[in-house]
C-alpha cells in the first residue's frame, strides 16, 4: 500500500483558533458572550470598507482582478514603494505560505523564536521544512541568539514584530544590525501584523530596510487595525525578484472581489485607524490599572493584546472565564502555562473582563 498522507502532514495538528462566540453560546446555551481571544478589532470593520463592499456586492459574479492593480497602486503611493514590490494575499498568512512554498525545499531550516505566532510552524511543517526554535529572552525576540542559530542549512528566518503572543517589539536599529550580520542568502520575513499599534518610536516599521537587505519580506494585514479579519486580506513588500517568484505559485484569484473593494476603501479610513489606536491605548491604561489593583502580573505591550499571569494557571482560568461567557486565550499551546492572552475590547468589555477575572480567581 502506498502511503496516503505525506509524511510531514501526518505529524501536523490543526491550528487552534480562538473559540468563536457562536460556538460557545451554542455549547453552553448562553447569550451575550464576549471574545477577547483573537486580537480582533472591537470597533468592528472600517465603515468605509462596509460601504464599498455594499456598493460592489452586485459584481460578485465576476472574477476579481488577479493582480490587485488598484490596491497595489494605492499601497505604492501610501508607502512610497514601486507596485512591483507589492503582493496581496488571502490574509497575510497566505503570503507566509507563498514564501515557504516558493523558497523552502524539504529538509531546509527555518529559524523561529519561541513562543511566537503558531501559524508559522504549521506552514513550515506542511512543506517538510525543519524548524529551529530560539527561545525568547525576557519575553523579547533574541536576535543575537537567532544569529548564533544560523547554519548552512538555514533558508528562512521569521520574525514577528511586535511579537504575538508577548507584545514586545524590536528596535529598528537592532533589526538593521541583525540583517547586516546575516549571510546574504537568507530570506527574512518580518511579520508586522501589529506595527500600527506600536507607540514606541524606536519600534518603527522595517520597510525602509528593504533597500539594504534584498531578501527581506515585510508583511502587513487588514485583519487588525482595519477590522477586516473576516474578509481575509493582507499584503507584503519584497524585492521584484521575490514577488515575481511568489506570483508563480500564487493562485490567480487569491484575493476575492469584496476583499479588494473593502481594503481599497479601508486604506483611506485614517479616522478609523486613529479611533482604533486611541481605543486600544485607553483600554490598556484601564486594564493595566485594574490588574495592578488586583495584584496580577502582566507584560506591557506594543500591540492590541497582552499576556496576564494567572495564579490559577492558563487552562483553568480559560475554562472558568469561558463558563462566564468571556473568551480569552490560554497560552498553554505557546508553552506559557501560567498566562492568558487577551486583546483590548470596548470599554464595557474590558470592565466585564476584569469583573469576571476577579470572580473566577476568588
Ligand atoms: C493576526 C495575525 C496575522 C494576520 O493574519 P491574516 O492572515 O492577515 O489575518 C499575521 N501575523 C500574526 C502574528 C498575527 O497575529
Amino acid at each position: 500500500m502506498k502511503r496516503l498522507m505525506r509524511k510531514c502532514i501526518e505529524k501536523l495538528t490543526p491550528y487552534p483558533p480562538g473559540k468563536p462566540i457562536e460556538e460557545l453560546e451554542r455549547e453552553l446555551g448562553i447569550v451575550g458572550s464576549i471574545k477577547l481571544a483573537s486580537n480582533e478589532n472591537p470597533l468592528g470593520p472600517s465603515p468605509k470598507a462596509i460601504k464599498a463592499i455594499k456598493e460592489n456586492i452586485n459584481n460578485i459574479h465576476r472574477y476579481p482582478d488577479g493582480s490587485c492593480y488598484y490596491l497595489r497602486q494605492k499601497l505604492s503611493k501610501k508607502f512610497g514603494l514601486p507596485m512591483n514590490k507589492i503582493i496581496l494575499g488571502n490574509g497575510s498568512n497566505e503570503i507566509i505560505k507563498l514564501v515557504v512554498h516558493t523558497f523552502l525545499s524539504p529538509g531546509e531550516e527555518v529559524i523561529l523564536p519561541f513562543p511566537t505566532y503558531l501559524m508559522y510552524e504549521k506552514i513550515i511543517q506542511s512543506f517538510a521544512g525543519k524548524i529551529v526554535t530560539v527561545p525568547l529572552f525576557n519575553f523579547s525576540i533574541d536576535l543575537s541568539a537567532i544569529l548564533t542559530a544560523v547554519s548552512s542549512k538555514t533558508k528562512i528566518i521569521i520574525i514577528n514584530n511586535p511579537n504575538n503572543p508577548t507584545g514586545m517589539g524590536l528596535n529598528k536599529k537592532d533589526i538593521f544590525q541583525f540583517l547586516h550580520s546575516l549571510p546574504s542568502d537568507l530570506i527574512v520575513i518580518l511579520d508586522e501584523a501589529y506595527i500600527e499599534f506600536s507607540t514606541d518610536p524606536n519600534i518603527a516599521s522595517s520597510l525602509e530596510l528593504l533597500e539594504s537587505y534584498p531578501l527581506l519580506v515585510v508583511l502587513r494585514t487588514f485583519s487588525k487595525t482595519y477590522g477586516l479579519a473576516g474578509l481575509r486580506i493582507g499584503y507584503g513588500f519584497a524585492s521584484e525578484t521575490i514577488v515575481d517568484s511568489m506570483n508563480r505559485v500564487r493562485q490567480p484569484f487569491n484575493v476575492n472581489y469584496l476583499a479588494q473593494a473593502g481594503a481599497l476603501a479601508a486604506l483611506d479610513d485614517d479616522e478609523f485607524v486613529e479611533k482604533t489606536r486611541t481605543l486600544t491605548q485607553d483600554g490598556l491604561v484601564f486594564l493595566y490599572s485594574q490588574l495592578d489593583r488586583i495584584g496580577l502580573g502582566y507584560i506591557p505591550t506594543q500591540t492590541n493584546f497582552f499576556l496576564i499571569k494567572t495564579p490559577l494557571g492558563a487552562h483553568e482560568t480559560y475554562q472558568r472565564m469561558l463558563k462566564e461567557g468571556v473568551i480569552v486565550r490560554s497560552m498553554e499551546s505557546f508553552g506559557l502555562n501560567d498566562y492568558i492572552r487577551i486583546n483590548v475590547g470596548l470599554p464595557e468589555e474590558n470592565k466585564r473582563f476584569i469583573k469576571t477575572l476577579e470572580k473566577v480567581l476568588s
